[in-house]
């Protein structure tokens, strides 16, 4: 899976109203009016909680990516109706995602100049996306038409990797946006940075699960699903800069064992073996039936083994050394 971002495309400015208005939610009729479902709003019930949606708003000139909020939970099916559902009101079914977190670029980010600044590279994207095989080729929100690029009618939520996010908020934007306006260029480059920042940790995430085969490198440690599984850091970005977006900074823990690993419990030795904080694990129940029997065990190790440098810091910060 390489989706790092969703990208609802809204071309009315009401879009449900009251809690099911822009930005509050994402929603979609279950079915068409033919009674077929729809790709771009199957998309909704694919959408897990903590995922990013970037907001694509308007229509012609005035279309922009206006900002990007966060999935509060994973997408539904409901039998609510939206209080102004327009065109959309013969639904008996809606699908739904609601949304919190909501950032705001101060600079909308025109479409019309994201396809005229990005050209070459959204069609080589796009060619190459078209050549995929089906199961990873994302649904995308832009076709190649009459030999422009043109968005496509009602891809109301579709699919946006790394690689796409990157074009889009390339450099372009920040030095357009330095030129074209002053009081609010620092939280304009604010709001795209804090984005950037996201999709590096995307990145960062999706490339160590992958190094580990997409399952917890705890030793024994069976949980290989995605959703219960992170790329955890060894060293802190904070603590080292130096390492960010490294994968030899990453192991691939389920959620109980990275919650044990960030507080302390264990540690990694240089030997890539399992050490234990006595004093904690010995306070949890938890940590003393599934953690202690581990003492002295391998991790699984990846292509690229742990770095010895981030482990230094994790001793450190977790007061094994
Ligand atoms: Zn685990």
């Amino acid at each position: 899976m390489s989706r790092a971002f969703w990208l609802e495309m809204s071309r009315d400015e009401i879009h449900g109203g009251g809690g099911w208005s822009f930005t509050k939610c994402l929603w979609s009729p279950a079915y068409k009016t033919n009674g077929q479902s729809w790709a771009f709003w199957n998309t909704l019930l694919e959408v897990k909680e903590g995922d990013q949606v970037l907001h694509l708003r308007g229509i012609g000139n005035a279309a922009a990516f206006i900002g990007y909020s966060t999935a509060e939970l994973d997408g539904y099916v409901t039998d609510e109706s939206p209080p102004d559902p327009g065109i959309w009101e013969y639904a008996k079914q809606y699908y739904r995602v609601p949304l919190r977190d909501f950032i705001l670029f101060p600079q909308p980010l025109y479409l019309v100049d994201v396809f005229a600044n990005n050209d070459f590279h959204l069609r080589e994207y796009f060619n190459q996306n078209r050549s995929k095989l089906s199961q990873t080729k994302l649904r995308l929100f832009y076709v190649i038409q009459a030999d422009r690029l043109q968005c496509l009618n009602g891809a109301y939520l579709s699919e946006v990797d790394v690689e796409l996010a990157e074009i889009i908020f390339g450099n372009d934007f920040s030095d357009r946006s330095t030129a074209e306006i002053t009081v609010k260029e620092v939280t304009t480059s604010e709001a795209i940075r804090g984005l950037r920042t996201r999709i590096g940790q995307q990145e960062f995430s999706e490339e160590v699960r992958h190094n580990y085969g997409n399952k917890c490198c705890f030793p024994d440690c069976e949980i290989a699903e995605d959703r219960f599984l992170v790329g955890a850091h060894i060293a802190r970005w904070v603590d080292a800069p130096e390492l960010r977006g490294k994968v030899s900074n990453g192991l691939c823990l389920c959620l109980m064992h990275d919650k044990a690993f960030e507080a302390g419990y264990f540690t990694i030795s240089e030997e890539y073996e399992i050490v234990i904080n006595s004093e904690l694990v010995g306070m949890s129940r938890w940590a003393r039936d599934k953690l202690l029997p581990f003492e002295g065990k391998k991790i699984r190790l990846g292509k690229v083994l742990p770095s010895k440098d981030a482990l230094l810091h994790h001793w450190i910060r977790t007061k094994f050394y």
